[in-house]
């Protein structure tokens, strides 16, 4: 009987590894925010037209890409953010599997344009299919430019399992609420079919939840901060009397990651109890900070889920320090507010 095992061809593999990465444009968006959110950018711009469907461009202001990373960063597992496996318990970055430009560039066109401080030039790419179609030198400032056209063309199945215009520019505009919460620090604007639809300045997070959500959160936000030898919660929480019936507005990260959990939102919900009606959802946007080594944040490939060593302390110390602050917003006057 003849060997029948082989090896599959890069492109191949590379367009499986993105039924994993990219299920529709926002998880692109996703990706390049947190790249050049790694890149240590002070702006951020994104454009998309037709929900990402037709253009998808990340420019940012970023520590650029050498020509030889440039084309480096389109290989599958090439990371410059982790070297060996202890690194993976003490991840610093957004990104470290080294697999989201590789698996883009195979179900997409994508153009590169990137440049160094101290290069004299930059250089730009274009890869297609995870094909390079063209490479060279090319003059821009410094920072790193990802454009990306017509995903899943060369996917149609994916192509055609992607939603209405609108509900996929609601999961882009999530993810880029997600980021540029968890980044205040860096400028962000969002061009939707060339309209700027977003433009928050660098400033503190009380700014950029009004920026993001509207100038009626000047009045809405209470403080909220606990800490403990293992962890620490900041951020703000919206008064009860602001509830909504709807949940969109409600995030938690941990050291700096956005996630998803009901168990968390459970604890906030409860330390409500009382202030709102059961099918009323308060605002809040909560930063929990606490030493990586105690979660493990590769539970999940899209990383949304994560899994606390102490679940349940985690859950009290939430409910406690959201309790505390809605008590104290009784007695004391609301958040003095600057813009
Ligand atoms: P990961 O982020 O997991 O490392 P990616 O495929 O997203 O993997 O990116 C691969 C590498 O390309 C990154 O590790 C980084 O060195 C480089 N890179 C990607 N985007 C940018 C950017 N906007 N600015 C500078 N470097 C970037
Ligand atoms: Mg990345």
């Amino acid at each position: 009987m003849p060997d029948i095992i082989h090896l599959l061809p890069d492109a191949i593999a590379n367009q499986i590894a993105a039924g994993e990465v990219v299920q529709r444009p926002a998880s692109v968006v996703k990706e390049l925010l947190e790249n050049s959110v790694d890149a240590g950018s002070t702006k951020i711009q994104l454009i998309v037209s037709d929900a990402g469907k037709n253009l998808i461009q990340v420019i940012d202001d970023g520590k650029g890409m050498s020509e030889t990373d440039a084309r480096m960063s389109f290989e599958r597992h090439a990371t410059s953010k982790i070297r060996k496996s202890e690194d993976l318990f003490n991840i610093l970055t957004m990104g470290f599997r080294g697999e989201a430009l590789a698996s883009i560039a195979a179900v997409a066109r994508v153009e590169l344009k990137t440049k160094t401080t101290d290069a004299e030039l930059g250089s730009s790419i274009i890869i297609e299919a995870s094909e390079v179609k063209s490479q060279g030198p090319d003059s821009m400032n410094q920072g790193t430019t990802l454009s990306v056209k017509n995903l899943f063309y060369n996917v149609p199945a994916r192509r055609n399992f992607l939603k209405s215009n609108s509900v996929e520019m609601r999961h882009i505009i999530d993810e880029f609420q997600r980021i540029s919460l968890a980044n205040p620090q860096i400028g962000f604007s969002l061009i939707q079919n060339d309209k700027e639809v977003y433009n928050a300045p660098a400033g503190k997070l009380s700014q950029r939840i009004v920026h993001l959500f509207g100038k009626n959160y000047q009045t809405q936000l209470i403080t909220c901060q606990e800490e403990t030898e293992w962890f620490k919660v900041t951020g703000y929480i919206g008064k009860p009397e602001h509830a909504k019936k709807t949940r969109g507005e409600q995030f938690f990260f941990v050291n700096n990651r956005f996630i998803k959990s009901s168990y968390l939102n459970h604890a906030v919900q409860g330390a409500y109890e009382g202030l709102i009606k059961d099918d009323q959802h308060p605002f809040y946007t909560l930063f929990i900070e606490m030493d990586p080594a105690r979660i493990d944040i590769n539970v999940h490939p899209t990383k949304t889920e994560i899994k606390f060593e102490d679940e349940r302390s985690v859950y009290g110390i939430i409910k406690s320090a959201v309790k505390q602050a809605l008590g104290a917003h009784n007695v004391t006057p609301s958040l003095d507010f600057e813009t």
